[in-house]
């Protein structure tokens, strides 16, 4: 039976980057060792982290004057990096509360003694819509944070909200290279890997030049300028997850890169979300104009039911889609590596327990 595997993270990879990995696994290049066991100062690694980041470049059509930065840390650790490296003017941030990971990121922030400002939050409406922002002061605040797309709520942004002279940092850890952003509207990006780029342990950092190197003494694993200048290598990196993301990259741009993946995940979301709608059992709770294209939450509020549907679609070789146990229910996530396929399965299993339950 083929197994889809709809988990937030860590997520399903494409099939073709797992064998790929499988192939290198005994010699990496040729190298009689395994990709796990080269030292991230040799050359064969040299290669990896360079083709990775030029990879990435150009799938994200971004400009020189970005960075590219491989952290461990996860995005958490970025949510008290970000304000320790550039909160360096006004030591206040401001943040658009749009559920779990933007409140993570405010107490990570305040953690660090940097003042938060949330300037909306839809934690009213259960986050089933995102923040609009109204008003956002000038020379007040260095910068605002957003999480483009909730992984728990499932809301996205499509249109990114207008700072003026603000910088906007994104949190972009569930839509990365899965949705067109113009990155050029970013100060900086933060993304785990685990769900778009390969495995956990590693972290993408992008940001512009000139934000960084403006604080001295940062500890050295938070250190931007540091990372800058020593090409993410300033103690041993996450060489395995380096390298798997690598691949991930060749893979996506293979499949046409990032605006293939968001017709393609345009597409699946269509799908599934058109079924939640004309269901009599589920429902989809997020306002559609707000709707993520990679987490697509639903209910029947019934949770007896709830869990007799997630037993009965892992039978069915349809896994993890049991809901964060902070909404409940169930979430499909369709990151990039999910074929329309497995979410034409997952239809045709929700409809034919739809029936079966009206009997
Ligand atoms: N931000 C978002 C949007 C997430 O979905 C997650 C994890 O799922 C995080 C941040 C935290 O990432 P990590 O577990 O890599 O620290």
């Amino acid at each position: 039976m083929t197994i889809y595997n709809f988990s937030a993270g860590p997520a399903t990879m494409p099939a073709k980057v797992i064998q790929q990995i499988k192939a290198d696994l005994p010699s990496y290049n040729n190298s009689g060792m395994s990709v796990m066991e080269i030292s991230h100062r040799s050359a064969l690694f040299d290669k990896i982290i360079d083709d990775a980041a030029i990879d990435l470049r150009e799938l994200l059509q971004l400009p020189d004057n970005y960075q590219i930065l491989f952290f461990q840390g996860g995005c958490t650790l970025q949510f008290s990096a970000a304000p320790l490296n550039l909160a360096n003017k006004y030591h206040r941030i401001a943040l658009l509360d749009s559920g779990h990971w933007a409140k993570r990121a405010q107490a990570e922030a305040q953690l660090v003694d940097v003042k938060v400002d949330v300037l909306a939050s839809t934690a009213e409406k259960n986050y089933t819509e995102l923040p609009v922002l109204k008003d956002l002061p000038q020379n007040k605040y260095d910068y605002l944070h957003i999480t483009t797309n909730n992984t728990i709520e499932g809301t996205a942004y499509s249109k990114l909200p207008e700072t003026k002279g603000t910088e906007l940092v994104g949190d972009m850890s569930s839509n990365f290279l899965g949705q067109v952003y113009d990155m050029k509207k970013f100060g900086l990006v933060m993304a785990g890997a685990q769900k778009n780029l390969g495995i956990a342990g590693l972290t993408l950092v992008i940001v512009r030049n000139d934000l960084i190197g403006q604080v001295k003494n940062l500890p050295s694993m938070v250190d931007y300028d540091l990372f800058a200048k020593k090409n993410s290598m300033f103690n041993t990196p996450p060489v395995f997850a380096i390298y798997t993301a690598g691949l991930v990259l060749k893979w996506l741009k293979e499949q046409g890169g990032v605006a293939e993946m968001q017709r393609r995940n345009l597409q699946k979301s269509g799908l599934l979300y058109d079924f939640l709608d004309n269901s009599e059992l589920f429902i989809a709770p997020v306002a559609k104009q707000d709707r993520s294209l990679t987490n697509v939450p639903f209910v029947t509020g019934l949770p007896e039911v709830d869990a007799k549907l997630i037993a009965q679609a892992a039978d069915n070789g349809l896994v993890n889609i049991k809901g964060h146990r902070l909404v409940g229910g169930m979430r499909a996530s369709l990151y990039n590596a999910m074929p329309y396929e497995g979410v034409e399965k997952l239809v045709d299993f929700l409809n034919k327990f739809e029936k079966d339950y009206r009997g």
